[in-house]
């Protein structure tokens, strides 16, 4: 569970979040949604601290974020961005298992994660696993750049428009992609993106930012009832 208690961040004075409350349950599908410069990517990053607080407080299942070990903090919590952050030049297979391999976990228990995430987004993992990333599609490399945010099997995944670079069928398939995911495997995910239809499909709860502040918080039917 994540719980931020009157979080803000400022800077030089302005704040870009500002009181900032909210709870996000174990298990959650969370969306946050609002214009380009509301706060979305701020909030996002606060949560594995690649942005720091001005004031407040954030608490996974409890614990102050500070109070964690970051590298530990950073290996629980998966992050997808939307610039493919993938090394282009090695394989399908030594992409998903980087944080695998700084966890030292066995040659076999990597191998067969490789094999049950690239199932799970539907490419053949005999096909898949030694290629080379530059010669996949972008649809492709997308699908490998979210499941390698699961592959150490983190708490929390946090995804930042992670799909606004894609044609609108990839972008619907990994909607799709994701949600099944998001189901079977019960993480908590954090998700930015700008785009309502995105966020109905996805959300299982909507947070509509706007100039840093909460304007609306509620399932999808309850933010379309109340615009
Ligand atoms: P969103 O993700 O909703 O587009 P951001 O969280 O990226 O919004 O940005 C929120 C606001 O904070 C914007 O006005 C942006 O210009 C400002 N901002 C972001 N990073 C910095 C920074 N390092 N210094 C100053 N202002 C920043
Ligand atoms: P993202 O990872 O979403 O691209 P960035 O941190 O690159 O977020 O920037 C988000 C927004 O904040 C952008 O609009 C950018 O122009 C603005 N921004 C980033 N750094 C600064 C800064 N030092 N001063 C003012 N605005 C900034």
């Amino acid at each position: 569970m994540i719980r931020f208690e009157e979080v803000y961040k400022r800077y030089n004075g302005t704040a870009v979040v500002e009181d900032f409350s909210l709870e996000i349950k174990e298990g959650e599908f969370f969306v946050l949604i609002g214009p380009s410069g509301s706060g979305k990517t701020t909030t996002l990053k606060m949560i594995n601290q690649l942005i720091h607080l001005s004031d407040g407080t954030i608490r996974i299942d409890g614990k102050r974020i500070s109070d964690y070990d970051l590298q530990e903090l950073r290996w629980n919590i998966g992050y997808v961005l939307q610039q493919i952050a993938l090394f282009p030049n090695m394989t399908v297979e030594e992409n998903i298992t980087i944080v695998p391999e700084m966890k030292k976990w066995s040659k076999e228990d990597m191998k067969n994660r490789v094999t049950e995430l690239l199932d799970t987004v539907s490419l053949d993992p005999e096909k898949y696993r030694d290629r080379q990333v530059s010669e996949l599609s972008g649809g492709e490399q997308q699908r490998i750049g979210v499941i390698r945010a699961l592959a150490a099997d983190p708490d929390i995944i946090l995804m930042d428009e992670p799909f606004s670079a894609l044609d609108p069928i990839s972008r619907n398939n990994l909607q799709k992609d994701v949600v099944e995911l998001q189901h079977k495997l019960k993480k908590t995910v954090v998700f930015v993106t700008h785009d309502m239809q995105e966020a109905i499909n996805l959300g299982d709860r909507i947070c509509v930012m706007n100039h840093g502040k909460i304007e609306q918080v509620g399932t999808a039917e309850e933010i379309l009832k109340h615009p």
